[in-house]
């Protein structure tokens, strides 16, 4: 039974980034990072060569193993540091608006904070060019006609990585992470975790090949589990009652239109970020994750569900342009399972796709109509996610989700003509579950001594940019606890 001074859960970015920084502060000789997937040199996603998902083992290529949902991403660094702010004005951090992190770090501690993680990524890689600061102008007229029809547009310097980038970005990480003598455990599921006293103890895994159990020992225990982690984290909250508060879950489809559409929102900002409070319910809905010339993209979760996503090559590049349309969902009391109901949505939608994802034309839900293999051959859009199955999305998905994209979509055709083109396409299910955010103190502890949280999995960050700039902060942090 081998003791380490850290262990963290996962190797997501917001662990690598954790690990990089203790290397800097020299608090790295004896940690132990553990993740149930593999290698990044060892993570190939098949689908391109067979066309449709293998259910991989252990687990998912695209979600799990080293740089965790990172590796395959989109590579879309939201340059929040460098967005021009009024005086006073709070610097935007995306998604849940960074949580704790606003509520204990000032402006000036975030923006160094992510000026420094920008940095690493520059200094493994990333592309120089910015985008989203060159045409003001444009942007802010695109402002305006958003303003009219009660959207909010929200813009701000991206950095794009590029899916094969990011593979290789990653790759020079983990290759100096090793270089270090980072311990890294691979293919290697934590099952649970040891609590005595309400003090963390270590944790227990099991090797997924071997089958084989073993302990850990550690005083000091970070979850950085990811969106991949959500039910894993969920269930260790309940078994150990570790304080958390109702989450939400982020419910709808992926949309796949013609870059010849796309084609202003592209070029000004690579990725717009609009956000309305659509009639008659009033619930948030946003675009999320665009990728101008992409790809859509399957994943499998654990409990088999298949979500869809999406990505775009730096180099490689289609007609088409997509991005997710997200329905934000709070519940309150007595129901206090948003991830059961994201879980429930998506197996509906894999039972109707025959376990693959689901694709539909806009005019087809107008019309009341399935979409079938014909329809796809002669529509205009062509699908980039071949596996995809036509079908009616709308069996599944709630009146309420599907009435909140629908009216979204009618609005965005008046800020992007085109944008309702009944030949546009809507994938499901689209489902980001944030476990229930995890109660955390300043220093992303939890109730029980010596656990941490960060990253996406409890509920602190939704993106790249964050998730690596909290385990920054997380290192910093411990940097001061470690003996
Ligand atoms: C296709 C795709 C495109 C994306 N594009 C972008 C983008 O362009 N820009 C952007 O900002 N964000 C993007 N994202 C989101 C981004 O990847 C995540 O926000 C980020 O990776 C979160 O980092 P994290 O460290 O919190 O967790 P993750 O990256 O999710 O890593 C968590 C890791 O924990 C491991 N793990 C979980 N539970 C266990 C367990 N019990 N035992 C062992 N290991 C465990 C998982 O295997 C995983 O490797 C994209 C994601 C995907 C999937």
């Amino acid at each position: 039974m081998k003791t380490y001074d850290l262990i963290v859960v996962g190797m997501g970015p917001s662990s690598i980034f954790l690990a990089y920084e203790l290397i800097k502060l020299n608090k790295h000789k004896n940690i132990l990072l553990i993740d149930q997937g593999k290698s990044v040199e060892k993570r190939i996603c098949p689908i391109a060569k067979t066309g449709k998902c293998m259910n991989c083992l252990p687990k998912c290529n695209i979600t799990c193993g080293f740089s965790g949902a990172g590796a395959f991403s989109d590579g879309k660094l939201n340059s929040y540091h460098l967005t021009k702010r009024d005086k006073g004005e709070d610097i935007y951090l995306g998604g849940n608006d960074g949580s704790y992190i606003r509520e204990y770090y000032s402006n000036k501690e975030i923006e160094e904070i992510l000026t420094y993680t920008d940095n690493i990524y520059l200094e493994f890689g990333a592309d120089t060019k910015l985008y989203g600061v060159d045409y003001i102008n444009e942007i802010n007229e695109y402002k305006r006609r958003a303003k009219k029809e009660n959207i909010d547009l929200v813009s701000y310097p991206i950095r794009h990585l590029g899916t094969e980038k990011a593979h290789i970005l990653y790759g020079k990480i983990e290759k100096y992470l090793k270089e270090n003598n980072i311990n890294m455990l691979f293919e290697t599921e934590v099952k649970d975790i040891i609590v005595e006293n309400n003090k963390i103890k270590g944790v227990k895994v099991v090797n997924l090949n071997s089958k084989e159990e073993s302990t850990f020992n550690s005083n000091n225990v970070v979850l950085a589990v990811g969106r991949k982690g959500a039910r894993f984290l969920s269930d260790l909250c309940k078994k150990h009652k570790i304080e958390t508060k109702i989450g939400s879950v982020d419910i709808g489809i992926r949309y796949e239109l013609s870059n010849d559409v796309m084609k202003d929102i592209n070029k000004y900002m690579y990725e717009g970020k609009f956000i309305q409070r659509p009639y008659p319910y009033g619930d948030k809905v946003r675009t999320f994750c665009q990728n101008p010339s992409g790809y859509v993209s399957s994943e499998v979760y654990d409990n088999g569900l298949t979500l869809v996503n999406g990505h775009s090559y730096k180099d490689k590049k289609s007609d088409n342009t997509n991005l997710a349309i997200l329905v934000s969902h709070h519940f309150s009391t007595p129901f206090d399972k948003p991830i059961e109901y994201g879980e429930n949505i998506a197996t509906n939608v894999n039972r109707l796709g025959g376990n693959a994802i689901m694709v539909q034309r806009l005019g087809d839900i107008f019309r009341g109509r399935r979409t079938w293999n014909k329809d796809l051959e002669n529509n205009k859009v062509k699908p980039t996610l071949k596996s995809a199955v036509p079908g009616d999305i709308t069996f599944a998905i709630g009146y309420r989700t599907m009435t909140d994209i629908l009216q979204f979509i009618k609005s965005m055709d008046k800020v992007v003509e085109g944008f309702a083109n009944p030949e546009n396409l809507l994938y499901a299910p689209e489902i980001k579950f944030y476990s229930n955010v995890v109660v955390l103190n300043k220093d992303f502890e939890t109730n029980i001594k010596g656990l941490y949280s960060i990253g996406d999995g409890g509920g602190l960050t939704t993106g790249l940019m964050m998730s690596s700039a909290s385990g920054i902060m997380m290192a910093r942090i411990l940097d001061k606890k470690m003996k």
